[in-house]
């Protein structure tokens, strides 16, 4: 499993700003925002801004940041789409279906009657995740409140 980081991945730079997201939710030491080809709908990312590309390289300070930051979005995500049910991943290493090599969580709410769309698979409109991603910021709003 290969531990060398490369700070020109996909989320480094989203993370430098250098590259767009829908982001939904950000603190000291995460960000998250939608998957840009989300599994279902809801499907949301949470990135530590460490530069770490597996869970293994994260320092205990950023894995528990990180899952704090993954309940509160999830919570978030949940009471937004009221799914029948949310998986929480993290794939390491490319035999793990990891493709994008800088440590994330993916929220991924579960319908009773869909089928997941497939892995990073099909490109989703992006109004269509934008309008998704207000629904999780309003949700955050209410949980803060
Ligand atoms: P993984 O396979 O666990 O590394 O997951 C990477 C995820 O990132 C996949 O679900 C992709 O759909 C998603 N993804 C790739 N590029 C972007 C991007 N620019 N913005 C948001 N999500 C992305």
């Amino acid at each position: 499993m290969d531990s060398q980081y490369n700070p020109n991945n996909i989320f480094a730079k989203i993370l430098r700003g250098e590259m767009p997201c829908i982001k939904v939710y950000e603190d000291d030491d995460t960000i998250a925002f939608m998957d840009i080809m989300p599994q279902a709908d809801g499907h949301t990312l949470v990135v530590p801004k460490e530069a770490a590309v597996n869970l293994f390289d994260l320092s205990e300070q950023g894995a528990e940041a990180a899952i704090r930051a993954t309940q509160r979005v999830a919570r978030a995500v949940r009471a937004a789409f009221s799914p029948d049910g949310i998986s929480i991943g993290q794939f390491n290493g490319a035999a793990a279906g990891q493709t994008v090599p800088h440590v994330h969580f993916h929220i991924v709410p579960r319908y009773n009657d869909h089928a997941l769309r497939g892995h990073a698979r099909e490109m989703q409109d992006p109004d269509l995740l934008k309008g998704h991603a207000e629904r999780i910021i309003a949700a955050l709003r209410e949980q803060a409140a």
